[in-house]
């Protein structure tokens, strides 16, 4: 008979069990993510999450809105930490959602959209109607090289810093800024509002340190006189947003224009990164 017992005494048995312990954390298991949604609005719990006395769990917005009260039990909830469950929750790491588009990162469960935003892998969006595009940022640039769209494009100086001038037409709400030095695509947005255009300007990127951050100048220009916009960092968008901006925006009042079209001089600068 083989001796089974023969090496599992002593100093080496327990050498053993730590070091199956150890290969045990790396060990697939099968896990129903249910149990890390909230119970209460049904999202994904992240840190902090908050029990009543009687172990009921609910995430941080929803505490507020239940007034404090457990639903479950009525007792007191948004005191109380569940430190065992938001430890649990910081260990599991999925794989990225742009897994398939390249990204080797596992993210924390319920950080997956905080990832997506700054992933380089991200997909961003044509912002031009009709158009379906997705692509990563870096085949923007080709995007607008190789397709027309019903909408204008305009060529950013080949250096950054170099301040140019463009005419836009309010009613086509859309213009395309390509750069070639680094091959970003910037967009330059209209909105027509009752008192005035708001005009805004955003690079379709994800904020990935790889894109880069950029600042910008941007003056409109009516009869001699010049208003100007500085921006301290252009947003980047996976998707532009069709809503009027409420933050980062030039406002032009109606009296300051004329016509249809906003002659504007603008300059860009890339940020030194720390
Ligand atoms: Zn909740
Ligand atoms: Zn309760
Ligand atoms: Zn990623
Ligand atoms: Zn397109």
């Amino acid at each position: 008979m083989e001796g089974a017992s023969s090496n599992v005494n002593g100093p080496s048995n327990t050498y053993l069990q730590k070091k199956q312990r150890t290969e045990d954390k790396t060990r697939p298991a099968m896990l129903d993510f249910d149990v890390f949604d909230c119970p209460i609005c049904s999202e994904p719990l992240t840190i902090p999450i908050f029990q009543c006395d009687n172990g009921h769990l609910a995430c941080s917005s929803c505490c507020p809105k239940l007034s404090n009260k457990c639903p479950a039990c009525t007792l007191p909830i948004g005191r109380i930490r569940c430190r065992a469950m938001e430890s649990i929750l910081e260990s599991i790491l999925i794989p990225c959602p742009n897994a398939t588009f390249g990204c080797t990162k596992n993210v924390s469960y319920g950080k997956e959209s905080t990832h997506v935003k700054e992933c380089a892998f991200s997909q961003c969006s044509c912002p031009v109607p009709g158009c379906n595009y997705n692509g990563s940022y870096k085949d923007l640039y080709a995007h607008y090289i190789l397709f027309s769209h019903p909408i204008e494009y305009i060529n950013l100086p080949l250096k950054f810093d170099n301040s140019f001038i463009f005419r836009m037409e309010i009613s086509k709400k859309i213009l395309i800024l390509r750069g070639l030095v680094k091959k970003l695509v910037f967009v330059v947005q209209c909105f027509k509002e009752p008192y005035g255009v708001y005009v805004t300007i955003s690079c379709i990127a994800p904020s990935a340190p790889e894109v880069g951050k950029f600042s910008y100048h941007l003056s409109y220009i009516v009869d001699g006189y010049s208003m100007t916009f500085k921006s301290p960092e252009v947003k980047r968008v996976l998707e532009v947003s069709l809503e009027t901006p409420r933050e980062d925006f030039m406002l032009i009042p109606n009296s300051f224009l004329r016509g249809e079209m906003l002659d504007m001089k603008f300059r860009i600068k890339e940020l030194k990164q720390e």
